[in-house]
């Protein structure tokens, strides 16, 4: 049976690669609902191609110019309420989440509570409110389908066992571009180099958070939330080729992995066609080429952005939503070279040690979390930026 899907984010490099997969398997998926924030000529261009019902551009002021660029049609809405719109098409059956930053985490409640699957990419989404999404999911019985390579892979391994068959979740690092690189030249980090990702190519702000390493600590929350275990039992090895996804480490000293070379469609097609597995030629593994997989420890010292996440794992209430809302903010002024790679981190760890930390928050409470601690960031890069 084809999988009607809504697609929110089909304009970057997640979108790209699900529309691909949408391509790959023509029997079996059907793009139901596409949505953008601003670039209307590829969001028009997969329209024509693919056909949607509903389209949603997230600026309003766009919908003129997508309108013009498509006279026959689709229906186009914009704004939070247009992706609530699609998040709860009627005939969808899963709606995949890879917008950048928070605005997936409204959509995602919707999706749940129209009773659709959701398939996460924005591990945002999970790092806020992971709790809260989790158990609106148990309520109204739908699945939360990881598309992140390291939890599809934990959730393949898995295989349906409970987090009491499980010692320990390894999730791997590539260790992003400055593994190798010695602290005292961390201050000197360019912005260019930053973005040089060594094994995937992927959207700006997961690339920077890939050489701070707060992805993997954004990823080590989203485990803990997905796989209902607690957060010491999620740990981090780096391994620089990525070829291992992630693995499982069970109580009896069994360890399962999943590989292949590292194509995000691979976990992409699997969150949407699941429970199946569908043939496709794109990925290729060649061992003998491959040669060698090697392991290491992490290095807090360099990235202590894994001891700030690992910390508002296990401290919980709002303190995740103001980790991963500070780095969002810092992320942003590193961007716009407003400030250092090392003030990241230190940006990060401020405005969560000036947090007043609520327990088991309410979805107001985490988002107002949120706002704050971009505020509490903004101000404290405000203070060590000199103005010009
Ligand atoms: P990109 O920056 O490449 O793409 C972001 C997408 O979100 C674009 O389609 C963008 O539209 C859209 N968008 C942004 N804001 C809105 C909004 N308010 N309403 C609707 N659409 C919006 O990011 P990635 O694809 O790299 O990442 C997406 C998510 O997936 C992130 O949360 C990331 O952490 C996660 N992820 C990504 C991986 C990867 O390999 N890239 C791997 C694992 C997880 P527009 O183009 O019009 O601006
Ligand atoms: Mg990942």
């Amino acid at each position: 049976m084809k999988k009607k899907v809504v697609l929110l984010g089909s304009t970057g490099s997640i979108g790209t690669s699900t529309i691909k997969v949408a391509e790959d398997l023509p029997e079996s998926i059907e793009l139901i609902g596409l949505a953008a924030g601003s670039n209307i000529n590829l969001l028009a261009e997969q329209t024509q191609k693919h056909r949607p019902s509903t389209i949603a551009i997230y600026n309003p002021e766009l919908v003129p110019q997508l309108q013009a660029l498509l006279p026959l049609g689709p229906r186009i809405v914009s704004g939070d309420e247009g992706l609530i719109e699609l998040a709860t098409l009627p005939e969808a059956d899963i709606v995949l989440i890879a917008i950048v930053g928070t605005a997936g985490l409204q959509p995602a409640l919707a999706a749940i509570r129209a009773g659709k699957d959701i398939a996460v990419a924005s591990k945002e989404i999970l790092v806020m409110a992971g709790e809260i999404v989790m158990s609106e999911a148990r309520k109204y019985g739908v699945r939360v389908l990881a598309v992140d390579s390291e939890h599809s892979a934990i959730f393949q391994c898995l295989d349906g066992k409970p987090s009491s068959s499980v010692r320990c979740l390894r999730l791997t690092a590539s260790g992003g571009p400055f593994r190798q690189t010695p602290h005292s030249e961390f201050a000197n980090i360019s912005l260019e180099s930053a973005l040089k990702h060594p094994s995937w190519v992927m959207g700006q702000k997961i690339t920077i958070d890939s050489a701070t390493l707060f992805n993997k600590g954004l990823e080590m929350i989203e485990a803990r939330w997905l796989f209902d275990i607690e957060m010491p039992r999620v740990q981090v090895i780096v391994h620089p080729q990525s070829i291992i996804h992630s693995m499982v480490e069970f109580v009896d000293g069994s360890i399962v992995a999943q590989l292949s070379t590292p194509d995000m469609c691979l976990p992409i097609q699997y969150a949407l066609t699941y429970p199946h597995r569908m043939a496709s030629d794109r990925v290729q593994t060649d061992f003998a080429k491959i040669g060698t997989l090697t392991f290491e420890e992490p290095d807090t010292e360099r990235f202590p952005a894994l001891l700030l996440a690992r910390d508002a794992g296990n401290r919980g209430g709002t303190l995740p939503a103001v980790l991963n809302a500070a780095n969002e903010i810092a992320v942003a002024a590193f961007c716009n070279r407003q400030i250092t790679f090392l003030q990241i981190t230190q940006t990060v760890g401020e405005v969560m040690s000036d947090h007043q930390l609520v327990e088991q928050p309410t979805l107001d409470q985490i988002l107002l979390a949120d706002r704050w601690a971009r505020t509490a960031a903004r101000k404290y890069i405000a203070s060590q930026t000199p103005r010009h």
